[in-house]
């Protein structure tokens, strides 16, 4: 032991690696844990916990509206980004000092800079070097912009929550979680906004029936919603604003492109040159059930392995993995029935199968879907609709999926979740009691 300076060597402070290296240090384990840019990772700095702040800023639009009907009268008041912008840093700062405490607190060593693997128990960090028994890789994801014509004029998710000025035209490219949730904060906030996909319907992997609702939905908010289409060129005008021209020949004013087009494992300058791993095409670190990777000092979590790019899913790599190796049992991880929400408006809540993948692997399958008017809105006036759909395996009973497209979906669902993972029937479902008046009642009384 005596050879290493540490047992546990964690390079990269976000959701994965702070979670590890501070269970492990608590544990009595002699822990290290480098981080080069924020403490918190992308989660804190530039992922959940400020997109989740901007979209509360941009739902005040229709909350505002909404308010006339209950007999609020008033004004339009007036967004300021900059408001916005600066209580976000505020906030995210205080986060990065409880970060830094928390593992401080748990007797972890941090070291600043970025690190670099020298081999299967060195790692340096600004011209120092370490030994440490095993290292942790927990170094995360980075925004992947695809190579065309003006690819320099774009931003990506790293770069959209300081912009010096509010955009009033803004295209966002993609069609996953982070575009759909941005083109719905940008128009909520005021922005004329435009998203572009490149196949016919965006929220791949989604419930077909969940995609279309959406995309009515965002409508409805005003979002120009474009597929098939894609980004030929962009060109930068004199006074700075973005000519954007489309594949189909059309061109598009902005005054922001948000590439939103996939993330990719952070591997650059790591140094896994110098170790035995495998990776995966898009850099992607392969590891085995136990989070070890082909070389057996070295183990990794979280988006940097690209199982499921989810903060929860890292936490939960993390604990298992500090739990096998200083604790008790396996370092598996069970991924099924992970439950999710897109935080576009209104929010998508899921968790199971979708529709299409239910019928595939089951055959026939018992659809119960509610497509309705929320209370809230026979005042509000707002045309706003909320989804909520329910798949069952006829043979079983057991509730195979649950999807929800409406207010605080996200809320709804992670209660879902647990009956679901708890093996639940729909005769559970029927003999549970509503909550009235809700939106999640519907769910207990599909019939
Ligand atoms: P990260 O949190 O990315 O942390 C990796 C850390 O390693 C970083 O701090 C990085 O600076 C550091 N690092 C990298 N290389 C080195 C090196 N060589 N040396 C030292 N340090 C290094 N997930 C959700 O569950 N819900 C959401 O609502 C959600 N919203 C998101 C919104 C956006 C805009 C984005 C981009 C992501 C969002 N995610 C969300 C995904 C979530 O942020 C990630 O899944 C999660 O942060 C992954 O954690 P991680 O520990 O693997 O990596
Ligand atoms: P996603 O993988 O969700 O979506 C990427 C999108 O970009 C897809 O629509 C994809 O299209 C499209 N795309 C990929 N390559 C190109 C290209 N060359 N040209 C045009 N379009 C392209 O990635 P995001 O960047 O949105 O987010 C990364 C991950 O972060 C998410 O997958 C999610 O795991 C996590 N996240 C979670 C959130 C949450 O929990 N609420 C919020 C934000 C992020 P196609 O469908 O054709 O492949």
């Amino acid at each position: 032991m005596a050879e290493f300076d540490f047992d546990l060597f964690v390079i990269g402070a976000g959701s994965g690696g702070v979670r590890a290296g501070r269970m492990a240090a608590a544990m009595g384990v002699r822990v290290a844990v480098a981080e080069d840019r924020y403490l918190g990772g992308t989660c804190v700095n530039v992922g959940c916990v400020p997109k989740k702040l901007y979209v509360y800023a941009s739902h005040y639009a229709d909350d505002f509206n909404d308010a006339r009907g209950f007999g609020w009268q008033s004004g339009r008041p007036e967004f300021d980004w900059a408001t916005l912008r600066d209580n976000k840093t505020t906030e995210i700062s205080r986060l990065n000092g409880i970060y830094r405490n928390l593992l401080v607190n748990a007797g972890c060593t941090l070291i600043d800079g970025r690190a670099r693997i020298v081999d299967a128990h060195t790692v340096e960090v600004a011209g120092k070097r370490y030994r440490s028994e095993r290292i942790l890789v927990a170094t995360g994801g980075w925004p992947f912009v695809p190579d065309f014509p003006g690819r320099e004029h774009v931003i990506t998710s790293n770069e959209v929550f300081d912009l010096e000025t509010f955009p009033q035209r803004v295209v966002v490219v993609g069609g996953g979680y982070i575009a759909v949730e941005f083109a719905g904060i940008f128009a909520g906030l005021g922005a004329t906004t435009h998203q572009l996909y490149r196949r016919d319907l965006f929220l791949r992997g989604f419930d077909r029936e969940v995609r279309e609702f959406v995309a009515e939905e965002m409508r409805k908010k005003e979002v120009d919603l474009r597929f098939n289409s894609d980004v030929e060129r962009i060109e930068k005008r004199g006074d700075g604003s973005l000519a954007v021209h489309l594949e189909d020949g059309g061109v598009l004013e902005a005054d922001c492109v948000l590439y939103a087009t996939g993330r990719v494992p952070n591997v650059e300058g790591l140094g896994l040159e110098n170790l035995a791993v495998r990776q995966r095409d898009n850099g992607a670190l392969i590891v085995n059930d136990q989070l070890q990777t082909d070389e057996p000092s070295v183990y990794a979590i979280g988006d940097v392995i690209d199982r499921v790019q989810l903060t929860p899913v890292a936490l939960a790599e993390g604990m298992a993995l500090v739990r096998s190796l200083y604790g008790e049992g396996s370092a598996k991880v069970d991924y099924e029935l992970i439950p999710t929400a897109v935080f576009c408006q209104p929010n998508i809540g899921t968790v199971g199968l979708t529709e299409e993948q239910a019928r595939e692997r089951h055959g026939e399958v018992d659809v119960y879907v509610s497509n309705f008017r929320a209370l809230k809105h026979t005042l509000s006036g707002s045309d706003e609709r909320t989804l909520m759909k329910m798949i069952v395996d006829p043979v079983t009973d057991r509730v195979l999926g649950v999807h929800m497209v409406g207010a605080e979906a996200g809320e709804i669902i992670q209660g879902i979740a647990v009956a679901l993972k708890a093996g639940a029937t729909k005769a559970v479902f029927d003999a549970t009691i509503g909550i009235h008046p809700s939106a999640a009642e519907e769910f207990v009384t599909m019939r």
